[in-house]
């Protein structure tokens, strides 16, 4: 009988908590990765730079697994009947994973623990993505937090060496199943076109130390572009949050704590993909001009600031983080368009698409979402782009044509008129 790892969005032989307790089984491992056809049926794309990077790193992952005399059993189907046909080819003892907090993924992966039940195969699942997850880090009395600085706070009085500690996979990797390379599907059978965006390293330590002084200016590049690495594994948080908290300055480590406050609002409240975290919110009246929206999306604003950010967006997958707040605030409250329309076009867009921090980052530029800015409170882009863009560098990057910016359009709603319009629909809506 063989163990099981299914690898999902951990994609590394290193530092990886279920593939680690698998090896220590005692029972030869055999390595799996499922193409999810349902997830993959979903994508609008088919050079969807995600599906390339993840496909790369599939192949990458079996190379490695060669040199240990193993391979990567790589299926291309709904996961539900793939299990049934792999329980029909294998004689399992159990299956490994590592958890994973979003709503279809937890719905999938109980579909999956009944499938292996009924064969009287156990299910072992672990924390992986994060420090601390689900309850690990709550309130006294057992409540979820909703407000970010408490939480980071008792994020820090719970943190002790034993959760930033590696796990040694390395030293087990002789416990693979040895096997010949294994077939792989190829892109093209899944339906997919390789893309030829270029994706982000995963060096990171250079921004630690300055990243506070950098990180609110899009034109340098003062933050780590690890994102993609982070939500699908080629990195452990755990190396990340050891550096980070061994550095001096504390400032990138409270962004990786964001991060896990995000998924642990996401664990206890996974209706607020769908629906405002405040449920008052969801009364505002959205103008959803289409029109409009699409000028947004093409970065056709004439907020030259908006449209630099969606022109990065579009060209290579990443926004900087100040620019997906203006972008986003612009979006919901000068344009009234439903945030959620946004956050869909951003899952479409970011190699980094994280469900948790998109909907939070999105629900926090509504209003309507955990620590949110208040509604009252509206971005003026202009003056956005005077403290953080002042030499206008990174819109001139983007967006060259602005370098006579006598001719830039103007924008498609005037700021003043946009600011009143919004107090006016969200008061409407809370005050109901
Ligand atoms: P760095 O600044 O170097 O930070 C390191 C890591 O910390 C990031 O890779 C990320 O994992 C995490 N992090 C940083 N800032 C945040 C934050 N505010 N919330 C949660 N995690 C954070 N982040 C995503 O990872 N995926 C998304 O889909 C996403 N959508 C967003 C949508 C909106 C409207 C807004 C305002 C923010 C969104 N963010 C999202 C948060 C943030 O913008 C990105 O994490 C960050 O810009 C990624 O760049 P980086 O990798 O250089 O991050």
């Amino acid at each position: 009988a063989v163990s099981i790892f299914w690898f999902r969005r951990d994609l590394r032989l290193n530092d990886n908590a279920g593939l680690y307790h698998a090896l220590k089984s005692g029972r030869p491992v055999l390595p799996l990765f499922i193409f999810d056809k349902e997830i993959l049926d979903e994508l609008e794309d088919k050079d969807d730079a995600r599906v390339t990077f993840i496909y790369e790193t599939i192949e990458q992952l079996g190379r490695e697994l060669q040199q240990y005399g193993s391979s990567l059993l790589v299926i291309y189907d709904k996961a539900e009947r793939a299990w049934t046909n792999i329980i029909k080819d294998h004689h399992i003892a159990a299956v490994y994973i590592n958890h994973d907090y979003e709503p279809y993924a937890r719905k999938r992966d109980n579909a999956i623990k009944e499938i292996l039940s009924a064969h009287g195969i156990e299910l072992k699942t672990f924390k992986d993505q994060v420090i601390f997850e689900k309850n690990e880090v709550v309130k006294d009395d057992g409540k979820p937090y909703t407000v970010y600085t408490p939480y980071q706070r008792k994020w820090y009085s719970s943190i002790k060496p034993f959760y930033l500690k590696s796990y040694p996979t390395e030293k087990y990797l002789k416990n693979l199943v040895k096997i010949k390379a294994l077939p792989v599907p190829s892109l093209q059978e899944m339906g997919f076109e390789k893309s030829t965006m270029h994706f982000p390293g995963r060096e990171y330590k250079n921004v630690i130390e300055d990243y506070k002084e950098k990180r609110n200016f899009p034109a340098i590049k003062g933050t780590s572009h690890i994102g993609i690495h982070l939500r699908f594994g080629t990195v452990s948080i755990r190396e990340l949050a050891r550096t980070a908290y061994a550095s001096h300055d504390k400032t990138w480590l409270s962004e990786l704590i964001w991060r896990e406050f995000y998924m642990m609002i996401l664990y206890h409240f996974p209706q607020t993909t769908n629906h405002a975290f405040r449920p008052e919110y969801d009364r505002i009246q959205w103008i959803n001009g289409e029109k409009q929206f699409e000028a947004w999306c093409r970065g056709e604003t004439g907020y030259p600031i908006v449209d630099a950010g969606m022109r990065e967006l579009n060209a290579t997958g990443f926004m900087h983080n100040r620019v997906r707040m203006i972008a986003a605030s612009l979006l919901s409250k000068h344009l009234l368009i439903d945030w959620r329309w946004g956050e869909h076009y951003f899952a479409r867009k970011l190699l980094d698409y994280e469900m948790a921090s998109n909907v939070g980052g999105w629900q926090w530029a509504a209003g309507s979402g955990t620590d949110a800015a208040p509604y009252f409170r509206i971005f003026n882009p202009d003056a956005q782009t005077k403290k953080f863009d002042p030499n206008l560098e990174y819109i001139k990057k983007w967006v060259p044509e602005y370098a006579d910016f006598s001719k830039y359009p103007k924008p498609i709603i005037d700021h003043a008129f946009a600011r009143e319009r919004c107090l006016k629909a969200f008061k409407a809506a809370l005050a109901k």
